[in-house]
């Protein structure tokens, strides 16, 4: 028994070391000797409530059990909108003469579970159901690993909380799986409320707790207190768990939960708040349906169905073909959305998606929304063709892993216009006065196909243009001028090198500090790079061996292009690894940090103990916190600007 203990101590904490910090300190395979060891001791004297073998789910259920709520668990009543939170207050404030003190938590969108413990252990799991009778689901929710399976309250509890799948285990699970989970929601509810508990325990589920429903002894004041009270006792909690005074102070925490929403590994899909002392929620009590003393204020629906009607291919700078929905339009987070990305064809098979099928719609951190999922097929329902040939240009396609491309090596004109456009964007060239719209006039009118042409252009040739007067011709060939003196990084960006960004380009400008070293790095020179891939350095090496290339990267030389080098810069700033940080109000930052650049400095984003300077403009926060921390020289924008101008800038 004592051996048993032990096992179960070491087990418990290698699983939290695992799962829960990421961070193990043991092999699996000495994971598994131990748990082994358990499981044939457990044989012959049974089991211990706390040990790990119960998270593995057991033998299939024959069904679920109803199982009777000792309190209620009652729905919230809802809010959208500034109006509405107000009238909730004004309500609040007539009732009890005064506006009391209130919480503000996350409103987590999963299956809301009741966890009862007797005497520490815990004795029964169940579903919500319609807040009097609920399933058993006991076996499932063992199987969570932030669900504790003992705690030290040895009292008769009933804590309430949801069960969620973290959108990263989701996306893991996804990757392997054979019918693709729709959504984090449906993944819950699915693994919970599944009669057999080792499906439940394959999908990673978490808990998170936020309540106290029947308990045995009269110990809680308040909000504040459960939510200390469930910490101690070992669950998984609400990180931003807040207490505020005011509407204007509720507006506020809302607003910032919304804010940080896509930030999330979880689904949410509003703000609770919940009057914080106990002793006033019994005098507000409950309607037929809702306490009075709570409020769900529900943010917009962040996923929506709707109608896929047709899938177009776009053709993109690298000439993959790209797939886009066109969707029957539909609000999502105050705006209508029309078109969605697909990814790649493959992906389009894995997930079932047809057209005239409804599928679910997404809204992520890009500003074009991703379909995550088939939600329903119609009678109507077909397969989505794959493309044998180019929509723009009709050249065969050809695959490459999961992508397709147009074989077309330079005719196809969706890509000459993304290479002119890329070209001429802000983080590479920078030229004031371009746009999409102006490369397409320049390809369809006078054939121009390379960056290098736009050198050649002459104001009267623009003048030729549909729309250009003579003032904007000029501002156009102003910004062309302009553009020729240009940072290692932003032009090597501008080469437009298969899978090189922004961030790496900048990277191989800090490490190689001038086109003629990059030219001749090799593949294993650039693995050494950080996050750098071998397709990306067989990208870069592939890039520089074709004569065409480095033929284009000569005439841009020819035409005046001025490359400033990073490599033994002397400036004030030679040497030094800068972060730029907070608003400046003297430059831009891309100014800014071109400025560093060109006086012999290199710029990171983030700050760390190999950053020498930390430049903070107004309002600067965290990075300025760590600097400060780390001891790292720190200059304000006035200096940041004294020291410019004696360099002459
Ligand atoms: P509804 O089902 O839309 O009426 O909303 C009520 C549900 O919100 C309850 O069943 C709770 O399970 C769930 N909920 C999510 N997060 C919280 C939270 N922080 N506090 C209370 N209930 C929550
Ligand atoms: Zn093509």
């Amino acid at each position: 028994m004592e051996r048993m203990k032990e096992l179960i101590a070491l087990l418990n904490r290698y699983a939290k070391e695992y799962y829960e910090l990421d961070n193990p300190t043991v092999s699996d395979m000495e994971y598994d000797a131990l748990y082994y060891e358990l499981v044939e001791l457990e044989k012959e004297y049974g089991t211990l409530p706390d040990s790990p073998t119960h998270r593995i789910g057991g033998a299939p259920l024959k069904e679920f059990i109803p199982y009777k709520h000792k309190l209620k668990l009652y729905s919230l009543d809802k809010a959208k909108g500034d109006e509405e939170l107000e009238a909730y207050f004004l309500r609040l404030e007539k009732m009890l003469g005064f506006i009391p003190e209130m919480t503000v938590e996350h409103k987590f969108d999963g299956l809301t579970l009741s966890i009862t413990y007797k005497g520490g252990e815990l004795v029964t799991a169940s579903t919500r159901g319609d807040g009097t009778t609920g399933e058993t689901v006991t076996a499932q929710v063992k199987t969570i690993r932030s669900v504790p399976l003992t705690i030290p309250y040895k009292g008769e509890i009933e804590i309430q909380g949801e069960g969620l799948m973290r959108l990263s285990s989701l996306r893991k699970y996804n990757e392997t799986a054979s019918v693709p989970l729709k959504n984090a929601r449906n993944g819950v509810a699915g693994a919970i409320r599944n009669l057999d508990p080792k499906i439940t325990a394959k999908r990673n589920l978490d808990f998170v707790a936020y309540n106290v429903g029947y308990c045995s002894e009269n110990i809680f004041n308040s909000q504040t207190e459960v939510h200390d009270f469930l910490i101690k006792n070992g669950f998984l909690c609400d990180d931003v768990f807040s207490v505020v005074n005011t509407v204007d102070e509720a507006k506020k925490a809302i607003n910032k939960i919304e804010e940080n929403r896509q930030n999330l590994d979880f689904l949410i899909d509003g703000a609770v708040l919940k009057v914080n002392k106990l002793n006033l929620r019994e005098e507000l009590g409950f309607t037929e349906k809702f306490p009075r003393w709570a409020l769900a204020y529900k943010f917009e629906a962040e996923e929506v169905t709707t109608l896929l009607k047709d899938v177009v291919w776009q053709v993109s700078r690298t000439r993959k073909l790209n797939p886009l929905a066109v969707l029957e339009p539909v609000e999502l987070m105050g705006v209508t959305v029309k078109r969605a990305t697909l990814n790649n064809f493959s992906d389009i098979q894995k997930k079932g998606i047809k057209l005239n099928s409804r599928v679910f719609i997404r809204r992520s951190n890009d500003v074009i929304p991703e379909i995550t999922g088939l939600a329903e097929l119609t009678p109507e329902s077909k397969d989505i063709n794959k493309p044998e040939v180019c929509p723009a240009c009709g050249a065969p396609v050809k695959e490459e892993g999961a992508f397709l491309y147009c074989t077309n090596p330079e005719k196809c004109a969706p890509a000459i216009v993304a290479t002119l456009d890329h070209f001429a964007q802000k983080s590479c060239m920078d030229i004031d006065g371009f746009s999409e719209k102006t490369a397409e006039l320049l390809y369809n009118e006078f054939g121009i196909k390379y960056p290098y042409q736009l050198y050649d252009l002459k104001p009267e040739d623009l003048m030729k243009l549909d729309g250009f007067k003579q003032k904007k011709a000029q501002n156009l060939i102003n910004g062309i001028e302009k553009s020729k003196e240009v940072t290692l990084d932003r032009f090597i960006f501008a080469l437009g090198i298969p899978t090189i960004g922004k961030k790496t380009a900048t990277q191989l400008a800090d490490a190689f500090g001038s086109i003629e070293k990059l030219k001749t790095a090799t593949a294993e020179e650039l693995c050494k790079l950080d996050d750098f891939g071998g397709v990306m350095a067989e990208n870069v090496v592939k890039f520089f061996s074709e004569q065409e290339n480095t033929e284009q990267i000569e005439k841009l030389f020819e035409r005046g292009v001025k490359v400033i080098n990073t490599e033994n810069k002397e400036g004030i700033f030679s040497g030094k690894n800068v972060v730029l940080t907070g608003s400046l109000s003297h430059y831009t930052r891309s100014v800014a940090a071109d400025l560093i650049k060109k006086n012999g400095g290199k710029v990171s984003d983030s700050v760390s103990k190999s950053v020498n300077l930390v430049i903070a403009g107004e309002a600067a926060g965290s990075k300025l916190e760590k600097a400060r921390k780390l001891g790292t020289e720190i200059w304000d924008e006035a200096k940041f600007v004294e020291m410019l101008s004696k360099t002459g800038n």
